[in-house]
């Protein structure tokens, strides 16, 4: 099936009399007829639901669906975007280990994996998202267990040279983690490359109506856990499972299987089975959203070129680009509705410029139907150091501006009232 149909009808099918649309069980338990049955169920020995906080049907469901997108062979959702890459890396990495990570990703993983996740005494080292294969080698250890990447950062918008990273991981034995968050399955198809594990915020352009929080892990499957020593956690008993041996007992399923019996049970980070019916939704028409999306970005930027009061313009479907030439070797199709630029005047043309537009919010979100814009540096980066904002490719000038789907005309006329007032 091509992907707008799986969007839109995904791999939920009714029977005869069942509800047309993915039903929410709102129900934190499941009933058994006996006690053997539902001990199976806790020895891993059958599959089946047995508390929501392990999985939930309606969550299932959704989860299928994005694996479907991505063309993977498990998924699973969480409670957020930062849950699913702190489960993502988590699965398979433990105190001790080390994870080389693209310094190009979005802030709140930055400090997930620089503050947080070092505190487990998980180590990283971060490289530029357009290293080359020697740069990411030199940064590999004996201890490495994951590459990690964003497909387009977030708020940066580099775009990562997927194929480099991927065989730099695969020489070494590891796994390519890629959070394709912006680019969405629609734009960019990750496992063709030879990424192995998707992340997602499907709070971002899979939801795209702001109006819930999500996260989606999903594992192409392609990669071989038992190839070499350094993934214990999957290829040797697990104690708090009676011993099983997850790519023993699940094959292709064993990384997903593993995050869900062992990690959504001690961490708890579910996604509500009401979160996951409005994701649904969203998903029905991310294929045509997506699309839009990129029409107007592209027409935003082309505006922004020309007007004589910005400095850069940062958007990949641009001819004058950069990134022109890697955006269409990756996301054929066009990137996502997200474009960055300076306005010149620095910082306080760029505060005026934002305070002055009408149809564009300022808002701590991005990648929804609305427009919207954020000034990084005060906000969502505000926590790091100048030091730490440019690992990131965050200017103190950036403006990110999210293109909603609403007419570009309108977008580009708000912008250009609001430029006005800028002098
Ligand atoms: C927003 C975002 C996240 C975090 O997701 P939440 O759903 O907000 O927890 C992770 N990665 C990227 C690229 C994002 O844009």
């Amino acid at each position: 099936m091509k992907l707008d149909t799986i969007c839109v009808q995904g791999t939920y099918k009714p029977k005869n009399g069942e509800p047309r649309v993915i039903p929410i069980i709102q129900s934190t338990t499941y009933k058994y007829d006996s006690s053997v049955e539902m001990g199976n169920l806790f020895d891993l020995k059958e599959s089946g639901y047995f508390y929501s906080r392990l999985q939930n049907p309606t969550c299932d469901n959704v989860a299928s669906k994005i694996c479907a997108l991505e063309g993977g062979v498990a998924g699973m959702l969480t409670s957020s975007g930062q849950a699913a890459n702190f489960y993502a890396v988590f699965n398979i990495a433990q105190a001790g280990d080390h994870i080389v990570s693209s310094s190009a990703i979005y802030g709140g993983t930055y400090n997930l994996f620089n503050v947080t996740m070092r505190k487990l005494g998980i180590d990283f080292t971060f490289v530029s998202p357009t290293a080359s294969a020697e740069e990411i080698q030199a940064a590999i250890k004996p201890n490495t267990k994951a590459i990690f990447g964003e497909t387009i950062s977030n708020p940066s918008l580099d775009i990562l040279d997927i194929e480099t990273f991927a065989s730099v991981a695969h020489k070494n034995g590891i796994p390519l983690i890629v959070d394709n968050t912006f680019a969405t399955p629609i734009n960019c198809r990750v496992f063709d490359y030879g990424v192995d594990i998707v992340t997602h915020s499907t709070t971002k352009y899979m939801e795209g109506h702001a109006s819930t929080i999500g996260g989606a892990i999903v594992d192409s499957g392609n990669f071989d856990w038992t190839q070499n020593d350094k993934f214990p956690g999957l290829t040797t008993p697990d104690d708090s499972y009676h011993g099983i041996v997850y790519t023993e007992a699940f094959g292709k399923g064993a990384y997903i299987t593993k995050a869900t019996v062992q990690l959504m049970r001690d961490l708890g980070s579910i996604q509500s089975p009401n979160e996951a019916f409005l994701l649904n939704v969203g998903l029905e028409s991310l294929h045509l959203r997506i699309q839009r999306h990129c029409e107007n970005a592209k027409a935003v930027a082309q505006y922004l070129e020309k007007h004589p009061k910005i400095s850069w313009v940062n958007c990949a479907m641009l001819e004058s680009d950069s990134q022109y030439e890697i955006a269409k070797k990756y996301m054929p199709n066009g990137t996502c509705g997200v474009v960055s630029f300076g306005i010149k005047g620095g910082r306080e043309a760029a505060t005026k410029f934002m305070d002055s537009l009408q149809l564009a919010a300022i808002v701590t979100h991005v990648a929804d139907a609305r427009t919207c814009c954020l000034h990084p540096a005060s906000t969502t980066h505000r926590q790091l150091t100048d030091e730490q904002l440019k690992e990131c490719g965050v200017s103190p000038d950036l403006v990110r501006f999210s293109c909603g789907i609403e007419a570009a005309e309108d977008i580009i006329a708000d912008i250009e009232q609001a430029l006005e007032k800028v002098d």
